[in-house]
């Protein structure tokens, strides 16, 4: 509270945090109303392998078209459905969206994995009920194997230590469903959580991809996650590819998979079919593949 005694100059702060309070409120009733009325929908990015050049799986990715304000970065919302609780909902609208597709997908003869983002608030929910079951339960019901669908993580939900979350963890592992540690390197968790944890894959954030060509500090820190990867055998996805130049870099650090708007950008169902139907799409990057080996 601002003091009374006249002083005006202390309050100066307070106008803005109010409005900033103000944009939050306003955003999080917006939200509310969101997933009542669904305006959501889900965007699927290819993920690559970097020696055969095909395509076999997908990252899920939320969309939200807000009538008034148009598109809105999950960057901006999903923090804010953390925060409120709106995630449990949300979530499960994304778990059975996600698999509904790949269902239909799979019925139209095309393998393929889905990789699918969950929160850390996700994995208890408030009525206590873990995360592990609701998928076991989505996974029988939409008849999807367990190794075609992958869970991506942040460093985050490690960090805080809640031993229910590890367990959370250690059942979906147990189900057959891999874990990816997202956004590797931006978090603060200790490097020992890659042994402790469930983690199958990491996959580097895409802000040290970004710099690779031109910031020796970031090829040296690249290297090093790399090679790190490797002595534990965890295969690397590189996130956030967008040139020719990134690509051949990884390549020759042997990584293993990439996502980026090189490959494509994230795409609607009715847009991705088409592109995984496509005869070898990344066929051209393989070949290349093979010559940058020799
Ligand atoms: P993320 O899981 O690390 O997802 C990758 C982000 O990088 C996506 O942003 C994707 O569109 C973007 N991206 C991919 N390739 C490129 C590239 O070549 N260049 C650049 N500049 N960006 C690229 P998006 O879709 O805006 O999502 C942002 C974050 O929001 C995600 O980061 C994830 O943390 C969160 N998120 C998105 N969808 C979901 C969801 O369904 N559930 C949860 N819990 N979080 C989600
Ligand atoms: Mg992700
Ligand atoms: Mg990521
Ligand atoms: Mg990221």
């Amino acid at each position: 509270q601002a003091k009374r005694d006249g002083r005006a100059h202390y309050q100066y702060y307070a106008p803005e945090m109010n409005l900033e309070m103000l944009a939050r409120m306003h955003l999080e009733q917006r939200l509310r109303r969101a997933v009542k009325q669904g305006e959501f929908h889900l965007e699927y990015q290819p993920i690559v392998d970097m020696r055969t050049g095909t395509i076999n799986s997908v990252e899920a990715l939320i969309r939200w078209h807000d009538p008034e304000h148009g598109l809105i970065s999950p960057e901006a919302f999903i923090p804010i459905a953390e925060e409120t609780g709106l995630i449990e909902p949300l979530g499960e609208w994304i778990l059975h969206q996600a698999l509904t597709d790949l269902a239909d997908i799979h019925a139209q003869g095309i393998p393929l994995c889905m990789a699918i983002n969950i929160s850390a608030r996700q994995c208890i929910n408030t009525k206590g009920i873990s995360f592990c079951q609701t998928l076991q339960e989505a996974l029988e019901t939409y008849a999807i194997s367990p190794k075609d669908v992958h869970i991506e993580i942040t460093e985050s939900l490690l960090i805080e230590d809640k031993p229910q979350r590890l367990q959370c963890l250690n059942t979906i592992k147990q189900l057959g469903v891999d874990i990816y540690l997202d956004d590797f390197g931006t978090g603060y968790s200790a490097l020992s959580y890659l042994t402790k944890c469930p983690i199958s894959v990491i996959k580097i954030d895409k802000s040290f991809i970004e710099n690779i060509t031109n910031k020796q500090s970031d090829v040296k820190l690249i290297r090093a996650i790399v090679m790190m990867a490797k002595n534990l055998e965890l295969p690397i996805v590189a996130e956030g590819v967008e040139t020719r130049q990134q690509w051949d870099f990884l390549q020759g650090l042997d990584c293993d998979y990439a996502q980026g708007y090189l490959i494509s950008r994230p795409l609607t169902k009715a847009h991705l079919l088409p592109f995984l139907q496509q005869a070898v799409p990344f066929q051209y990057l393989a070949d290349n593949y093979e010559l940058v080996k020799q």
